[in-house]
């Protein structure tokens, strides 16, 4: 008769959390249980809201294949059209992106370890395919895609929750839905012993040998937002699930964990102004509007506020959903003409746009000082840059004279009809968060590992500082998630 009801306890049923029960289980734990707070109906977190992208390094196009063995019957030549993503490369995307700012043991875990982990959840049942609609761009009759950014789940973020779980049953893994955790339970030693929860049947001890927590960050806690974000982040929309409450930051750091990372910063994306003020489990990331490089944008005021072409979408995409937040009322216009309509990504039909044949008669239509919109515009289209605009590069047609330039694809608004479409920011997932080793156990105040306790996912701190490079969430998930999981089951 063993002495604890599980020999692992994973807390939270996202990307992370059933990517450590399975390596858990594949690791020896025989028991293994998943505590998911939501209700059946509103399970896998943030996982289910995802494009499902993951960027991941390999230095040879074919390493993909047997990921993604069909792909050319639907995209004749896709190994040819994709190029090799270096370690290096990955790299110095995330030192760019973050300023040099990420944890260089823990960018190298999610690096070095980004190919072989997305191979295992592949072996396990994950099935990929290319991220065409998410990333790749149509070039004459190719289809090229960014580096690093190129497979993704089938079904994005619904298929990938549903086939973990898929999994996780398969493996005798047993999932308990409207189980959230509220405490970690200790011994005398220090060492976590389980969890108090409350479940459907109201309050419960649960003990184990180890506790994997992978339940989110703090996105969906609105006092937190307001506390560790500040204004005007408790007014910002929730792109995802409203289960993530910071309840396994809290329930750590209420046992002396270490917070570590950038607790001010989250990541957020430019979101259709019209959104619900949580994810939509239908729409899941349908509301994006990340075609923004080729529009000129402008606040309520009628004036551009950043630069529009400073990069790809998926380098710039996780830090302007904050910039367009901090502009008055939180809201944007993005606006192309027909030179750029048809680049649109597939995820702007959601939208209802502002249509009209000349500028003049667009301004009109929209909630900004009418005055100083069309002198923003005219004057853009007076120092737009000259060249030959190439979407698939950063193409440096920048503009000369504007504050702030627009540094790529800064060709003007003449070809109309011309399109606008309303933008807010939409918080996705919060960067502050525990310290990790490199066996994903958490790390306390003293500097020392917590017996008994890990954490992955959005819980992890010090990956992510200021923005982030598409694709790498749940990468990051999968990583840490399947160390923790390995790890836990190694505890006696
Ligand atoms: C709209 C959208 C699109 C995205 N697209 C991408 C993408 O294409 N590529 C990418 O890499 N990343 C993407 N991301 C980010 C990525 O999805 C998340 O960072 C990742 O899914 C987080 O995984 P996780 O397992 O840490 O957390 P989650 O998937 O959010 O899972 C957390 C789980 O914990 C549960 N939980 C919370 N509190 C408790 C508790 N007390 N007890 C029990 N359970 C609890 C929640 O219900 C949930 O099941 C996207 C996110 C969103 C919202």
């Amino acid at each position: 008769m063993s002495d604890t009801d599980y020999d692992v306890i994973v807390v939270g049923a996202g990307n992370a959390a059933l990517a450590a029960a399975t390596a858990a289980r594949q690791g020896g734990a025989e028991r293994v249980v998943v505590l998911e707070k939501a209700p059946e109906h509103m399970r896998g977190g943030n996982t289910h809201y995802s494009g499902g992208l993951f960027r991941i390094a390999f230095d040879d196009p074919e390493q993909l294949r047997p990921m993604v063995p069909d792909v050319e019957a639907e995209l004749p030549g896709f190994f040819g059209n994709v190029t090799p993503y270096p370690e290096s490369r990955f790299w110095e995307d995330l030192l760019r992106v973050t300023d040099g700012r990420t944890d260089p043991d823990l960018a190298q875990i999610l690096i070095g370890k980004s190919y072989e982990t997305i191979r295992w959840a592949h072996e396990c049942g994950i099935e990929m395919e290319p991220a065409t609609a998410l990333s790749g761009v149509k070039v004459g009759n190719r289809i090229t895609f960014p580096s690093g950014a190129v497979i993704r789940a089938v079904h994005e973020g619904v298929g990938l929750s549903r086939m973990w779980f898929d999994i996780v049953e398969k493996n005798g893994i047993d999932v308990r839905y409207r189980t959230a955790a509220r405490e970690l339970l200790q011994d005398e030693s220090g060492r976590v012993t389980g969890v108090a929860v409350k479940g459907p049947e109201g309050f419960a001890r649960l003990t184990a040998r180890a506790v994997v927590l992978g339940c989110g960050g703090f996105e969906a806690h609105q006092a937190w937002r307001a506390r560790y974000l500040g204004a005007p982040w408790d007014h910002a929309k929730v792109r995802g699930t409203p289960h993530n409450t910071g309840d396994g930051l809290r329930m750590a750091l209420d046992i002396g964990a270490l917070t570590y990372g950038q607790w001010t910063g989250c990541h957020s994306t430019p979101i259709d102004s019209e959104a619900p003020p949580h994810g939509d489990r239908e729409l899941t990331d349908k509301s994006n509007r990340l075609s923004y490089p080729f529009s000129v944008m402008v606040n309520r005021r009628g004036k551009r506020f950043l630069d529009e072409g400073e990069d790809f979408q998926l380098y710039t995409y996780a830090k302007t959903g904050g910039a367009i937040l901090r502009e008055p009322g939180g809201i944007a216009w993005q606006i192309f003409d027909q030179k750029t309509v048809h680049l649109l990504e597939p995820r702007y039909v959601t939208g209802t746009p502002v249509e009209a044949d000349s500028l003049e008669e667009l301004v009109a239509q929209l909630p900004v000082d009418r005055e100083a919109c069309l002198e923003t515009l005219n004057e853009f289209n007076e120092k737009a840059g000259a060249g030959v605009f190439n979407p698939a590069e950063k193409d440096g047609i920048a503009s000369d004279g504007l504050s702030p330039e627009k540094t790529n694809w800064a060709i003007p608004l003449d070809s109309p009809p011309f399109v606008a479409y309303g933008a807010t920011g939409g918080i996705t997932f919060t960067f502050g968060g525990l310290k990790v080793d490199d066996a994903a156990r958490v790390i306390d105040v003293a500097q020392e590992p917590i017996p008994g306790l890990f954490a992955c996912g959005e819980l992890v701190g010090g990956l992510f500082h200021h923005n982030y490079p598409g694709g790498s969430g749940l990468v990051s998930g999968a990583v840490f998630g399947r160390i923790a999981g390995t790890s836990a089951a190694g505890i006696q």
